[in-house]
């Protein structure tokens, strides 16, 4: 969509002067560029499109590929409402691994994982990542890169990341081929927020994303940044940028923060991205997610459910009494889990208290009969009756 004729229509919606008067007035001074066209397959540029165009093939045959279309349908929509005029270049893939992570390679494949949209709390910090992911495909910064590791003589290593086999790795190192310089994502993270305000996002939400990352972070003290997030992986340090995006909030206020979209077009993912995130078995991060998304609307029940499974996992002294309190919680939530009968029956166990086990356990397994544990539970209720 034409940029003016998206500003018109927000206008027009809202029907006030301010969002004229605020535009005119755009401190971040950005001229998006002409639609890119396809390189020269001769040059160095069309030869990373052309490599990019293969691990894009790759990536839709993964079996870590999300093929949910409605999903994916929302997602390109928030992309297509930040690229404007280039929405047809942008193509969007949902990738199913519990990490912090997004890329976006020159050719226009745009890689979302699902432990980003975990952390998310709307979409307007959805946007935020989309609009520097785009802010770096906009200004080319990949071909930058491609050149300065050229300069650097390790052409051969660059490539040679691509021969590697195995989805999960490839990812990752597709992730890692674009890290960018200090300079490209101040770069980014400037212009992400010009396409927010533009699109009319609330630009705050993009420092929230920076916060709430360092938090769990500092929750997992000692862990190295990196392992918990590719995007740790670049400078400036997020503090730095939870900074500047702050600044760029205030000169551009305003804008919407799209929490029920969000929350509609997700929240019947949030059990299987849970999962996903407990399984990671980074204990102390996965606390601090988990208690900063209780606030999230009509989820609380199941994540009372996933975060009492990171206390029964984790087992340190007192867990399982912590575990046991958010079974509890969620059993007597408005719509309660399954699983929250399943927790309170298997920490009951651990604590040797068989009936209350048995009575929970029955419970779950007339809830959810055809649950892919409800044999295993069945041979414990029946040990435990004995
Ligand atoms: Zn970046």
């Amino acid at each position: 969509m034409n940029r003016r004729r998206l500003l018109a229509a927000g206008a027009a919606g809202c029907a006030c002067a301010l969002v004229r008067h605020a535009w005119a007035q755009v401190p971040v001074d950005y001229t998006v560029p002409e639609r890119l066209a396809r390189p020269d397959v001769a040059s160095d540029e069309g030869g990373l499109w052309a490599l990019m165009d293969r691990e894009e093939r790759n990536l839709r045959r993964s079996p870590f590929a999300v093929p949910d279309a409605k999903l994916k349908a929302y997602l390109q929509a928030v992309a297509c409402r930040l690229g404007g005029e280039h929405c047809p270049d942008i193509r969007v893939h949902l990738v199913r691994t519990p990490v912090f992570n997004a890329s976006m390679a020159p050719n226009g494949m745009l890689q979302l994982w699902t432990g980003l949209l975990l952390r998310v709390e709307n979409e307007a910090q959805l946007a935020a990542i989309v609009g520097h992911e785009i802010g770096h495909y906009l200004q080319r910064h990949s071909v930058d890169r491609l050149r300065d590791i050229r300069a650097k003589s390790a052409f051969g290593q660059f490539l040679g990341l691509f021969g590697l086999a195995g989805a999960v790795g490839q990812l990752a190192v597709l992730a890692s081929a674009f890290a960018y310089s200090r300079e490209h994502e101040r770069e980014a993270d400037r212009i992400g927020a010009f396409l927010m305000y533009q699109a009319g996002y609330d630009v705050a939400e993009a420092s929230r994303v920076w916060g709430n990352l360092l938090d769990e972070l500092k929750a997992g003290q000692g862990q190295d940044p990196e392992r918990m997030s590719p995007l740790f992986a670049t400078h400036p340090a997020p503090p730095e940028r939870r900074e500047a995006l702050a600044r760029y909030a205030t000169a551009m206020p305003g804008g919407s923060i799209g929490d029920e979209a969000f929350v509609a077009n997700t929240q019947r993912f949030l059990d299987e991205w849970l999962q996903d995130e407990v399984k990671r078995g980074q204990y102390a991060e996965s606390l601090a997610l988990l208690s900063r998304l209780m606030a999230r609307q009509g989820a609380a029940g199941l994540i009372h459910v996933h975060r009492g499974d990171v206390y029964r996992l984790r087992g340190e002294k007192g867990d399982l009494e912590l575990a046991l309190a958010d079974y509890r919680s969620a059993s007597q939530s408005p719509d309660p889990p399954a699983q929250a009968f399943r927790g309170i029956g298997l920490a009951n166990r651990q604590l040797g208290q068989n009936v209350e086990a048995v009575e929970a356990l029955d419970r779950y397994l007339a809830l959810a009969p055809n649950a892919p544990d409800a044999g295993l539970i069945a041979t414990y209720i029946v040990e435990l009756r004995q």
